[in-house]
């Protein structure tokens, strides 16, 4: 139910004589959640005589100021703009497996994998499996044996699908929750070890040096991010072998899917990162889970390019939130059980606290990183041969809004070359009032946002 306050201003906004410039400008950052906004001018001048050819100021706006989208790519913060950032992720990877935006279509006949490299066990966990459409049972032992704390090993249940105590531990005071964020914090390094041992390995079964396969391939990758309810990250990575100048190159004959997924496999097994021992803490090895998915991408087999970007588009703009933490930062002093959190993710974040307090640790940050259970990278990465890059996307954007703003009169049309450009701009702020926020749910159809909502990314 809104509040007086917030129809007040409603009321206010819809009576106030600039409210169709207002709606234009919430209109131009597509509805997004938590705008940002920006006080400054523009002043175009002749760069001959210093004349004054047009000034734009946000003097004139409504409340003086522009209002930009926050271009966020989390869903539970801007809908709209991790639409955006989901929409641009899903044409980067395509163009990679099937050419476009400067990628040629000669790219669907190079060697290419959709590889998915779990986390290891870090306990038993509540499960759902299905079989020919029949729900297993979660863990049904015949002999379970019973754990240090009084558990038995063992779940009958068939769970259903949104059941929250999937991906939670059998027993949590056996689950190794160290591991489980020591992990996530540890899987950026694990992914870059990977990519170098694979270099290494595809040289070596081509017989050549690592110098020597830099003049004949380049491998390119793209990947993201997921959580697994359990509250590990796990990876999906296109993984593609290019000839020597990237995807308009033919890769060699040697370099064929299976070799590639050879390579893969035994480079997935050979790497591994050592955290060393903190506090109580034994220092500890860290590798990739047994599980091991490697699948060729083809044009016309059951993975297509199609779903691969869809499915990998689809994870850019989700965090941890989807395991049940929070999608904020965690202060250490803040009260958790405030939070209302279930108790794994409560533990998981807990244990954030704990290591990250801990010296030895201090680089993994994992104070910092706690509402994402360890993990610091990025959700969606890609190496620089893969595709086009997000910021030639944006560009692109920006392009056909600038355009957009010249035929409804918001800048001059000059040749940029011709005019001098001064321009200053100063950060003035971020979201909605709760009023706008009203008008822009009602407007844009979007969820009720929050008011004023101020987040840190
Ligand atoms: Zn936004
Ligand atoms: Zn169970
Ligand atoms: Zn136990």
């Amino acid at each position: 139910m809104p509040s007086t306050h917030a129809v007040a201003g409603l009321i206010a906004r819809l009576h106030d004589p600039q409210y169709a410039r207002w709606a234009s400008q919430i209109r131009r950052t597509g509805g997004c959640r938590q705008p940002i906004h920006l006080r400054g001018h523009v002043s175009h001048l002749d760069p001959a005589t210093g004349q004054r050819l047009h000034t734009y100021s946000t003097a004139t706006e409504p409340d003086g100021i522009l209002r930009v989208p926050c271009k966020t790519r989390r869903a539970s913060r801007c809908p709209a703009c991790a639409e955006t950032y989901r929409a641009d992720t899903y044409q980067l990877i395509r163009a990679g497996l099937v050419g476009g935006k400067g990628v040629p279509d000669s790219v669907t006949a190079h060697p290419c994998l959709f590889v998915t490299l779990t986390a290891p066990s870090f306990g038993t966990v509540h499960t759902r499996q299905e079989k020919n459409g029949t729900v297993l049972p979660c863990h049904a032992r015949r002999d379970a044996a019973t754990c240090p704390h009084g558990r038995v090993m063992s779940c009958t249940a068939r769970h259903g699908s949104d059941e929250g105590c999937l991906g939670e531990p059998l027993c949590p005071d056996c689950y190794d929750y160290a591991g489980s964020v020591l992990f996530n914090a540890m899987s950026p390094e694990l992914w870059r070890r990977l990519t170098e041992a694979l270099r290494r390995r595809v040289a070596k079964l081509a017989g050549l040096t690592l110098r020597e396969l830099r003049e004949q391939a380049v491998i390119s990758f793209a990947k993201v991010a997921e959580y697994q309810r359990r509250g590990v990250v796990h990876f999906h990575a296109v993984i593609r072998l290019d000839g020597p100048d990237g995807p308009a190159s033919p890769p060699p004959a040697w370099a064929t899917a299976d070799a590639l997924a050879d390579a893969v496999r035994h480079a997935a097994s050979a790497v591994a990162v050592t955290v060393p021992a903190a506090g109580d803490d034994p220092a500890r090895v860290l590798r990739w889970g047994a599980q091991l998915d490697i699948r060729e991408i083809t044009m016309t087999g059951d993975l297509t390019e199609q779903a691969v970007a869809a499915y990998i588009a689809k994870y850019a703009t989700k965090a941890a939130e989807c395991v049940g933490t929070l999608d904020r930062r965690i202060n250490p002093l803040d009260d958790l059980e405030a939070f209302n959190l279930r108790d794994h993710p409560r533990r998981l974040i807990t244990e954030c606290l704990r290591l990250g307090a801990l010296d030895e640790l201090a680089d993994l940050r994992l104070v910092q990183w706690a509402h994402m259970l360890g993990f610091r990278g990025h959700f969606s990465t890609k190496s620089r041969r893969y595709s086009t890059t997000l910021g030639t996307l944006r560009a692109a954007r920006t392009e056909h809004m600038r355009g957009e703003a010249i035929t409804t009169g918001r800048l001059p049309l000059f040749d940029e070359d011709t005019v001098l450009v001064i321009s200053h701009w100063e950060y003035a702020g971020q979201g909605h009032s709760a009023g706008d926020a009203l008008l822009v749910s009602a407007l844009t159809g979007n969820r009720l946002v929050d008011p004023g909502g101020r987040h840190e990314s």
